[in-house]
């Protein structure tokens, strides 16, 4: 997506004059882009009303740069708006019970994210079970049986009751009677006849009478997530939505439909089949992967979790005052590639997400591969940023004097090009992914989000 936003946005460069007719096309363009990400055709035609609203309101004081600016800022401003409703998910309270109940098709990942929601509270002292009363699949309590056991929490099930409902509602008893505080209830997603499935949702929720409903949302089913989103809305109170398979973030404007469609709020992500592969929702964070801007606070929590920063306070010191060298790019990138699923992290990465779109694991760690060994070209100054330029002193025939600048000369990116085996644009790449990351830890640093005591709390 943010390749595409970026070549409709550079269609202004080249305008000569920047009319509401050029503005139009521009839009009709980004439009074209947000359909091809799943966005709902309605919801896509809403935000392209708004922009052009809100772009042909101001003053096109600049010209090109800025109205390129003020578009692209719309557009992100206005996918954030989209994700934020006003509508709170429910909050569990500590010392009751609180009963989440899922729903959603089958395959949508219900049972692999109630196992992920389960490890997320459990994790943090919740005394948390899991009932399973998906008397359709086979095999169903056997999953929830397995994951039961990885993550060392209790579930309910009986392979000899065939009736979902009593299912529901001894399991929750059973664990209600037991104190406990998160009970998770997963539904079947699948009947001959939807209305089947629908009838048999609305009486499991009327026996168990959850604090919450979540609908489970595949992100890679396309268009069809309005649609979808809007029957099981329509049919039990969905209070949050959680979306899965957004490994790669690639396709993730179904969020958008599936937000406009219920108006509930998104709560995690699930980035991939493990456990841990689980993001709790920032819809900032989320537009900024969606259109190829990278995301800088998401890596951060991602290097936090590693203990990359703790063993590198002094980077995490610099940081904080919003100094960013390229020893720190290289520092990351090494932290990086520890890091599994590549693709993902790599998306996050300011630069190289639109680089990465469409790439694999393997392509992506040849990727930072190639960028290490230029690193491994660079001298010690130029790795802290420091850019020594020696020029014939004007003053002084025959003497020089030194000056320091802030970019990178070509002749250097060239030696250092050469110096690596790889063409001068891998040269380029790397420093415009540095430059970008500057920019975001600059800005970091600023509103005080590098802070460590503020992102414990988040
Ligand atoms: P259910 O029928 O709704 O309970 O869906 P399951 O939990 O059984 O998941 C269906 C399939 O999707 C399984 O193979 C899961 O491993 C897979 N799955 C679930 N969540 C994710 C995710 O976030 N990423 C990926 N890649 N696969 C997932
Ligand atoms: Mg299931």
């Amino acid at each position: 997506l943010g390749s595409k936003i970026n070549s409709a946005l550079s269609k202004l460069n080249t305008a000569t004059v920047i009319d509401e007719e050029t503005i139009d096309e521009v839009l009709k363009e980004i439009a074209k882009a947000l359909l091809s990400s799943d966005v709902n055709v309605r919801v896509v035609a809403e935000v392209r009303n708004n922009i052009r609203k809100e772009v042909l309101s101001e003053a096109a004081a600049g010209g090109a740069t800025n109205k390129t600016r003020q578009i692209r800022n719309a557009v992100f401003s206005e996918l954030v708006r989209l994700l934020s409703p006003s509508k709170e998910p429910f909050t569990p309270k500590r010392g009751r019970c609180n009963v989440f109940m899922f729903v959603g098709l089958q395959g949508s990942g219900k049972t692999t994210t109630i196992a992920k929601f389960a490890n997320y509270w459990a994790r943090k002292g919740w005394k948390t079970a899991m009932v399973c009363c998906d008397t359709f699949r086979a095999g169903a309590l056997d999953q929830i049986k397995q994951n039961a056991i990885k993550l060392h929490i209790p579930y309910y099930g009986n392979p000899l009751e065939a009736d979902p409902v009593k299912l529901a509602e001894e399991g929750t008893e059973h664990f209600r009677a037991e104190k406990y505080e998160i009970i998770l209830v997963d539904t079947s997603g699948r009947h001959h006849q939807e209305s089947e499935l629908f009838e048999e949702m609305e009486q499991v929720q009327g026996v168990v009478q959850p604090d919450e409903v979540i609908f489970v949302m595949d992100s890679t089913i396309g268009q069809a997530v309005a649609e979808q989103a809007a029957a099981f809305k329509a049919s039990v109170p969905v209070g949050s939505v959680i979306i899965t398979k957004l490994d790669g973030h690639a396709r993730g404007g179904g969020a958008l439909s599936a937000v406009a469609a219920t108006d509930a709020p998104i709560t995690f992500i699930g980035t991939g089949e493990h456990f841990d592969e689980f993001e709790k929702f920032d819809a900032n964070s989320f537009v900024s992967r969606l259109m190829g801007m990278g995301d800088v606070k998401g890596l951060m929590e991602k290097l936090k979790d590693t203990k990359a920063l703790e063993k590198a306070p002094e980077m995490m010191e610099r940081m904080q005052k919003g100094q960013f060298t390229l020893r720190d790019l290289r520092q990351q990138f090494q932290t990086v590639m520890g890091m599994g699923n590549l693709g993902q992290v790599m998306s996050m990465i300011p630069g190289m997400s639109q680089m990465m779109q469409g790439q694999d694991s393997d392509q992506a760690t040849k990727r930072i591969q190639a960028f290490m060994t230029c690193f491994d070209s660079m001298t010690e100054d130029e790795l802290d940023c420091i850019f020594k330029v020696r020029k014939p002193d004007p003053s002084k025939p025959g003497e020089y004097i030194t000056t320091f600048e802030k970019t990178l000369s070509e002749s250097r990116m060239r030696r250092i090009a050469k110096g690596a085996g790889v063409p001068l644009e891998g040269v380029l790449a790397l420093m415009q992914s540095h430059k970008q990351f500057e920019g975001m830890v600059q800005k970091m640093g600023k509103s005080g989000l590098m802070n460590e005591k503020q992102m414990q709390q988040n």
